[in-house]
């Protein structure tokens, strides 16, 4: 049995993911994230994406 976890960044669910912070990032957008500067717009919304996630974590 094969279970997939939906990815806080993507929304995809990916099975090849790892859960940074409890929140659960597939590989390929763990991959980017590791590669976008921290000047980079695209560095914010993961960001963002994370503290969503994080947040619905909290008050679900
Ligand atoms: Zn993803």
């Amino acid at each position: 049995m094969e279970s997939k976890e939906c990815c806080s960044i993507c929304s995809m669910q990916k099975a090849d993911g790892i859960y940074l912070l409890r929140i659960y990032i597939c590989s390929s957008c763990e991959k980017e994230m590791i590669q976008t500067s921290v000047d980079d717009p695209k560095y914010k919304f993961y960001i963002e994406q994370m503290n969503k996630a994080h947040r619905a974590m909290i008050y679900s």
